[in-house]
C-alpha cells in the first residue's frame, strides 16, 4: 500500500503557528505580523464517491500503473480524509454519534459499511467546516444557517463558480453554496440558487427537455426551480425579475454596484466552447441538454462494459468543457475567483457496482483536473491559485479481489485498457478515508490540520478542516455580503 508522503517541514508549521499567534495578538495598524497565505483563486475539485480505490482503478486502466495522476506528483500535498457526518438518527428518536477508528477500519470487514455519510452534509463539512446531519444543506446541528467558502470569497469581492456533472440541485452542488433543510427538496434548492445565492457561474445538468443521452424529451423541471422559472430561463433575456404562482423572484447583485445580474443563459456545447476563451458575460446559468448527468446514465451501461465502447453523448459538453468555460468567465474578476467542480456521476457509476462507467466519469474527472492545472500555469501561477482535489465519501466499498479475507485490499492490474480485478462490497457509501491533495498557497495550513493517523493511509484530516482552512486565509463573513432582497 502506498506510503503518505510528509513535504513539508516542521519549520514551515512552526511559522504558521507564530504567524496565527502573531496576528491574534496583534493590533490595529501593527503591520510586523506575519501574515497567513491568501491565495487569490481556489478551485476546489469533489470527486463524489471517490476512495483510494477508484483512484487505483483508473490509474491501472490508463497506465498500467499507480501514482500516474497529476494530482499524485510530489510537488501536491496529499493526505487521507475522514469524511463521516456528526450523526445519525435510528429507531426513533435515538442518535448515534458516528466516528472513524483507524484500526477497526482495517481489521473488520462490515465496520465500513457504518457510520457512513451521505452527500449533503459531506458537501456542508467540506463546504463549512461544519459536521451536521445527513441529508442537510448547509445548515446546522441546531438548525443554524452555516457559512460556506463560497460567501467568504463573495464577502472580499471574489467571483464564485458551481460546476458538476449530476444536476444543478444535487446535493454536492447545493452542500457549496445553499442552505436547506432536506437535499430532497431540489425545486426550492434550485429556486435558491438562481435567486438567492450571489454565484457569478453555475454549469450542470438538469435539463428538463432533454433525457440522459441528449435527446429531446419531457422531462421534469424539478432541478431547475420548476416549469414556470425554466419557461422564463430558457427566454434568456436578461430579465431580472421572475414570477411564481403570482410570486416575484428576483436575481441578486453579484458585484456590489447595486445592480441586479441577469443570468445569461447557455445550453449548447458549442456555447459552453466558445465561453472557454476571450470576453464572456458577467454571470452565466449553464443547463447542458442532458437530464441528469452528462453522460454516467446514457443508455447501455448493461450491454457495454468497457469505458467509452458506448460513444459519449454528442451534443453534451464533459467536465473538461465545463471547467475551461467556467475558468475563462470567472476569471474576468481582477479579484480572484472560488469554484467547486463536482465529478458528481463517480458516485452514481459506484452505486451501481459498474466498473467501466466509473473509470469514464473518473477520467472525465482528471481530464476536467488537468485542464485547470494547465489553466493555472498559463493564467495564474501556484504562487496565486490553490488547487484542492478529494472526494466526499467513498462509494461501492471498492476492493481488490482478496477482500474480506485482506480487508479493504488494493484493486488488482490487468494491465493498460483492461478492467482492474475489483470488487463492488457495497451498493451504498462507506465510512472509508478518501484521499485528499492540494497545490498551492495555504497548502501548509492542510498539514498543520492533520492529526489522524491511520496504519494504512497515514496522518487523516477531518472533512471540515478544509474549509476552516480557507476561512483562516480568506476570513468569514456573518452575513451575507451586498444582498438585495
Ligand atoms: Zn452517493
Amino acid at each position: 500500500m502506498k506510503k503518505v508522503k510528509r513535504s513539508f517541514s516542521l519549520f514551515i508549521i512552526t511559522t504558521i503557528l507564530i504567524s496565527v499567534l502573531a496576528s491574534c495578538s496583534a493590533t490595529d495598524g501593527d503591520d510586523s505580523a506575519v501574515s497567513l497565505p491568501e491565495p487569490r483563486n481556489i478551485i476546489y475539485f469533489v470527486g463524489d464517491g471517490m476512495g483510494y480505490n477508484h483512484v487505483l482503478a483508473v490509474n491501472y486502466y490508463e497506465h498500467g500503473e499507480a501514482g500516474m495522476q497529476v494530482y499524485e506528483q510530489d510537488d501536491w500535498y496529499s493526505a487521507a480524509m475522514a469524511t463521516y457526518s456528526a450523526a445519525r438518527f435510528s429507531r426513533g428518536d435515538t442518535i448515534f454519534k458516528n466516528g472513524y477508528a483507524p484500526r477497526t477500519a482495517w481489521e473488520d470487514p462490515a465496520y465500513l459499511n457504518r457510520d457512513y455519510t451521505d452527500s449533503g452534509a459531506a458537501a456542508t463539512a467540506l463546504s463549512t467546516g461544519r459536521k451536521v446531519f445527513d441529508g442537510s444543506i448547509g445548515i446546522g446541528l441546531y438548525g443554524d444557517t452555516l457559512t460556506h467558502i463560497s460567501q467568504a470569497a463573495k464577502a472580499i469581492g471574489k467571483s464564485v463558480g458551481i460546476v458538476t456533472s449530476v444536476p444543478i440541485s444535487h446535493a454536492t452542488p447545493a452542500g457549496f453554496i445553499a442552505h436547506n433543510h432536506s437535499r430532497n427538496n431540489y425545486e426550492e434548492i434550485g429556486r435558491y440558487m438562481l435567486f438567492h445565492t450571489q454565484a457569478d457561474v453555475i454549469m450542470a445538468p438538469g435539463h428538463p427537455m432533454y433525457n440522459n443521452d441528449g435527446e429531446p424529451a419531457e422531462m421534469s423541471a424539478r432541478y431547475v426551480g420548476g416549469r414556470e422559472i425554466w419557461d422564463q430561463l430558457a427566454a434568456n433575456d436578461g430579465q431580472t425579475e421572475f414570477t411564481m404562482d403570482q410570486q416575484i423572484l428576483r436575481v441578486q447583485d453579484v458585484n456590489g454596484d447595486g445592480q441586479r445580474d441577469a443570468w445569461t443563459f447557455v445550453e449548447d456545447r458549442e456555447d459552453f466552447i466558445s465561453l472557454a476563451t476571450g470576453p464572456t458575460p458577467r454571470r452565466v446559468l449553464g443547463i447542458p441538454k442532458a437530464y441528469s448527468t452528462l453522460n454516467q446514465g446514457r443508455s447501455g451501461a448493461g450491454e457495454f462494459l468497457m469505458p467509452f465502447e458506448k460513444p459519449l453523448n454528442e451534443n453534451v459538453p464533459d467536465l473538461k468543457e465545463l471547467t475551461m468555460a467556467s475558468l475563462n468567465v470567472l476569471s474576468q474578476n481582477e479579484q480572484g475567483f472560488f469554484i467547486m467542480i463536482e465529478g458528481g456521476a463517480i458516485d452514481w457509476a459506484s452505486h451501481g457496482g459498474h466498473t467501466g462507467r466509473m473509470i469514464e466519469e473518473h477520467i472525465d474527472f482528471n481530464n476536467a483536473i488537468m485542464a485547470a492545472v494547465s489553466w493555472v500555469e498559463e493564467n495564474s501561477s501556484w504562487e496565486e491559485t490553490l488547487i484542492i482535489v478529494t472526494s466526499d465519501h467513498e462509494c461501492g466499498y471498492l476492493t481488490g479481489p482478496m477482500h474480506p479475507e485482506v480487508v479493504n485490499d488494493d484493486v488488482a492490474s490487468r494491465g493498460t485498457g483492461e478492467l482492474p480485478e475489483v470488487q463492488w462490497n457495497s451498493g451504498g457509501h462507506t465510512n472509508m478515508l478518501v484521499p485528499f491533495y492540494a497545490k498551492g498557497p495555504g497548502t501548509e495550513l492542510f498539514e498543520l490540520f492533520t492529526e489522524g493517523l491511520d496504519p494504512v493511509r497515514g496522518p487523516f484530516l477531518q472533512n471540515t478542516d478544509v474549509a476552516n482552512a480557507i476561512f483562516l486565509m480568506w476570513g468569514k463573513p456573518d452575513v451575507m455580503v451586498h444582498r438585495l432582497n
